[in-house]
């Protein structure tokens, strides 16, 4: 090991991998290098990235504008304590961010992760009825499908039977989980709860048009529109989680912008950075921060990440912002839509195909199962692709760079392995 190599047989000794049974893992693929959408392997095999690295890397691996970005920032300043100091590369972010997002979305909290950025809009959510001399509203109102994170509050607003509720039974906050109001007749049903809740509840969540790790399901504009009217009817708060949907994956810089809907607070962080640094967001409207506006020191947000606004990470998340506004990712979007819808037509109609459904950057195969997902797993590497099946889906997230060719070898692997056509 200290001579650089055995590291591929080494990782049972140390590693815990996540979601892992570590008894019985199938061994994870040693990856020494990532090249736009390639990953490498210790043994010099290639891959063809389906899933850039859970949909971060929207410019594909290695862009050299991110890199020399964050060259020059850890040449001056890595990082820095963001308590009682404050610099340009989060100062210019939070002013792009803002000035990107849609209405008096302004005022940006920085963080390092989904989960964290997450927890600090539910707290920011609680915190501004506290604020305001309103008590008991301490619930959210989150939604069946969803997934907002890994801790404990967040895992307490994730579907109640995917999720890891079962697990933590009885440790996890008391939230409000519905159905989304996906017609009206739902809508009515949620109004109803809504009205018998209203008091105790701080803020409605959800992941704008794609629930994603949830189970990768899809829903209307609309949905998004009702949810807003029901917040302003009872006075709640609206917070969108666009940790997955954020920069360009639905098709829009923004899932909120698809709706025309903005939200209270909004949570950003998987692809801020194009994949490459741990860094997340959370944006509040002015009213929110408004909230917390006073001579009282009690009525500051009371949250502080150690590597919060981390330099490298600005540095990156502005590069990333610059190739939105550089290169043409939303054309791009909309041409790999076009591929997909057309690429994986072929599983519709398939026994044991239940759905296909494309949004954007998003291809899915829904199966009625699947029984052996570490097999489905081997099949794809065998065909040179790299794709991460999970409960009953197949799905892809490929980088928004990602060329027809590519692109292709991971469509027919999808449709070769889904009809379970021997190699
Ligand atoms: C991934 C994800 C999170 C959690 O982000 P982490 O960085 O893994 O903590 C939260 N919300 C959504 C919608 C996500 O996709």
């Amino acid at each position: 090991m200290t001579d650089g190599t055995g590291w591929q047989e080494d990782w049972r000794e140390h590693i815990w991998l996540p979601y892992a049974q570590m008894k019985h893992i199938a061994p994870p693929l040693p990856v020494v290098a990532t090249n736009g959408t390639r990953i490498r392997l210790a043994d010099g095999r290639e891959l063809v990235d389906g899933i850039a690295s859970w949909w971060t890397a929207c410019h594909g691996y290695n862009h050299p504008h991110i890199r020399a970005a964050v060259t020059r920032q850890i040449e001056v300043m890595p990082h820095v304590m963001f308590g009682g100091l404050v610099h340009e590369p989060a100062v210019r972010l939070a002013t792009r961010l803002a000035a990107l997002l849609p209405g008096d979305l302004d005022r940006v909290f920085f963080s390092d992760s989904g989960s964290v950025s997450v927890e600090v809009a539910m707290k920011m959510a609680v915190q501004y009825w506290l604020n305001r001399g309103i008590r008991g509203r301490t619930k959210m109102l989150a939604f069946r499908g969803a997934y907002h994170g890994d801790t404990f509050a967040t895992m307490a607003v994730c579907d109640p039977d995917e999720g890891m509720h079962k697990h933590f039974a009885g440790i996890l906050h008391e939230n409000i989980i519905a159905d989304l109001p996906h017609d009206d007749e739902n809508a009515a049903t949620l109004d109803a709860l809504v009205a018998r809740h209203a008091n105790e509840i701080a803020a409605i969540i959800v992941e704008p048009l794609v629930q994603g790790a949830g189970g990768m399901l899809f829903h209307e504009p609309e949905v998004l529109r009702r949810l807003r009217a029901l917040a302003d009817k009872y006075d709640l708060l609206l917070i969108f989680d666009e940790v997955f949907t954020g920069f360009g994956r639905t098709g829009t810089m923004f899932a909120c912008e698809a709706a025309q809907v903005v939200p209270d607070i909004i949570c950003f962080s998987k692809a801020l950075t194009g994949g490459t640094m741990a860094l997340a967001a959370t944006v509040a409207r002015e009213k929110v921060f408004e909230a917390f506006w006073s001579d009282d020191p009690a009525r500051a947000l009371m949250h502080g990440p150690t590597f919060m606004a981390n330099a490298l990470a600005c540095a990156a998340a502005n590069a990333s912002l610059d190739l939105f506004e550089s290169e043409p990712r939303l054309e791009q979007v909309a041409r790999i839509e076009a591929a997909l819808q057309a690429g994986l037509e072929a599983c519709r109609g398939t026994p044991g195909v239940r759905d296909v459904r494309v949004r954007g950057a998003i291809g899915v195969v829904e199966l009625e199962k699947i029984d052996d997902l570490a097999a489905l797993k081997r099949r794809f590497v065998a065909r040179g692709v790299f794709i991460r099946p999970f409960g009953k889906i197949v799905y892809l997230t490929p980088a928004l760079t990602i060329d027809n060719i590519d692109l292709k070898r991971l469509t027919d692997a999808v449709v070769h392995v889904v009809r379970q056509i021997p190699d």
